[in-house]
Parts: C-alpha cells; sequence; structure tokens
C-alpha cells in the first residue's frame, strides 16, 4: 500500500502490478490473493482521496504470457493517456492532491491494524474482492481516526512503549513520564498494546481532543516510599 500511494504522491500517473496466476503461487504464502485484496482497499482510498482509481490496476499471469503481458501493458498505458496526468484529471492541483496522499500515506500503519483481519481473508471467488471494501467503510475508517495519549497520573516510566514505538514518538527516560510528540506518532497503536496492564497508562482517543503534554519540570515521578 505505501508503494503504491507513495508512487502517486510522487506523481506517477498509473501503477501497474503483475503477479502469478491466482492459485499458482510456487511458496505457500499465496501473496497475489494478499496483493489482490490490498488493491481493492487501495482503489477504495485513493476514491476517498478523490484519485480515479483506474490509475491502479493488477493483472496475474505466467512469466510464458509474453504476448498477453505485452498486450495487458500496453492497454492500461492507453488507459491512463485517456485519464490524464494524476491531479489534472481529477480536477485538484497537484499540492492539493499531495497533501491529501501525505495525510493518507502517514496514517498507513494504523490502516493495517484497523483492517488487519480483513486485509488477511482470501475469498475464495475473485469475484467477492471487490466487494471487500465499501466507500462507507473507507469514510468511517477516516473518520475515526484514533490518537493515543499517555495518562502521566498513569504512566510508570517502564520504558516499554518507548522502545517498541516505530516512530520514535515517545521520549522519556528513567523516572520520567513518557510522552507521545503527536506529530511523530503515525497511530500504529502498539504503545497501547505494550503498556503492561497493571499500569494502563496508554489511552486511545476517537473523536476528542489530545491533551498538551505535562511539562518538562513535572515529569518526574514521585514514588511513594514502602511502608517501615
Ligand atoms: S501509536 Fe504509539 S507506538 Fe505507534 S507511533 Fe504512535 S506513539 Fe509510537
Ligand atoms: S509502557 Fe506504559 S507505563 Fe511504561 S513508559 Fe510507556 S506509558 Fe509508561
Amino acid at each position: 500500500m505505501g508503494f503504491v500511494l507513495k508512487a502517486f504522491y510522487n506523481g506517477a500517473d498509473g501503477i501497474f502490478i503483475a503477479g502469478c496466476r491466482l492459485g499458482e503461487c510456487n511458496y505457500t504464502t499465496q501473496g497475489n490473493y494478499h496483493a489482490l485484496n490490498m488493491v481493492c482497499l487501495c482503489k477504495k482510498i485513493m476514491e476517498y482521496a478523490g484519485i480515479n482509481p483506474d490509475r491502479l490496476k493488477i493483472e496475474f499471469m505466467s512469466s510464458a504470457e509474453g504476448i498477453r503481458f505485452a498486450r495487458v501493458v500496453s492497454d492500461f498505458i492507453n488507459q491512463i493517456r485517456e485519464i490524464g496526468p494524476i491531479g489534472e484529471a481529477e480536477g485538484v492541483s497537484r499540492d492539493e492532491m499531495r497533501d491529501k496522499l501525505g495525510k493518507i500515506i502517514k496514517l498507513i500503519p494504523y490502516i493495517k491494524v484497523a483492517k488487519r483481519d480483513k486485509l488477511a481473508m482470501k475469498p475464495e471467488d475473485i469475484e467477492d474482492y471487490e466487494k471487500l471494501y465499501t466507500k462507507e467503510e473507507v469514510e468511517e475508517l477516516f473518520a475515526n481516526v484514533p490518537s493515543y495519549y499517555i495518562d502521566p497520573e498513569r504512566c510508570q516510566a517502564c520504558g516499554t512503549c518507548r522502545r517498541r514505538c516505530p516512530a520514535g514518538a515517545i521520549s522519556g527516560e528513567k523516572n520520567k513520564i513518557h510522552v507521545i510528540d503527536q506529530d511523530k506518532c503515525i497511530k500504529c497503536g502498539t504503545c497501547y498494546e505494550a503498556c503492561p496492564p497493571k499500569f494502563k497508562a496508554v489511552k486511545k482517543l476517537v473523536g476528542e481532543p489530545v491533551p498538551p503534554p505535562i511539562p518538562e519540570e513535572q515529569r518526574t515521578i514521585q514514588r511513594k516510599k514502602a511502608a517501615g
């Protein structure tokens, strides 16, 4: 998904993905089915972003089908020429499109977590892939983007979330309440899952503002001395 959306972000007018024939994967991964599933979600995200989903195409063929490959690619190129340059054909400026796509690209880890179960689905019938994702579902996905916040009252500075955060968005040190940098956070939810249940310090917020970070000078944890 990242490769596809970043290519459009960088100005590609069309993207063609070729995979081995369905059911003929040499490995046990069946990656071509996963790619098809991901393309279906990508197309709905493109619609949401105001990009013509026909700019993305996936086809399956074997290495012995050279003539078919040439025809399919050539047809796709003609189709993209007819659609026109990205942005211009959609009636939005290049900057506007990059702005929209940039925000969506930042949310890819969230999208993958939120749609984890569905992305793992592998319907038997090829026609069913088209029905996997709906416009409303994608709108809801973007309407409910969560924010993560560390409750200063609960954080015990164990450092688990900081070590596990893939974006380096959490700052903190021994004995200091940890804080999430909302600009760096890619909303993957790892900290939410990683914070030990006995602390439950990471909050998932949807549709409400994130409280400001606790001031630097108030981050030292005051631990209670054991009685006696
Ligand atoms: S959700 Fe948590 S772990 Fe993921 S990027 Fe944001 S702060 Fe880091
Ligand atoms: S994992 Fe939880 S308790 Fe540990 S530093 Fe992060 S927020 Fe604080």
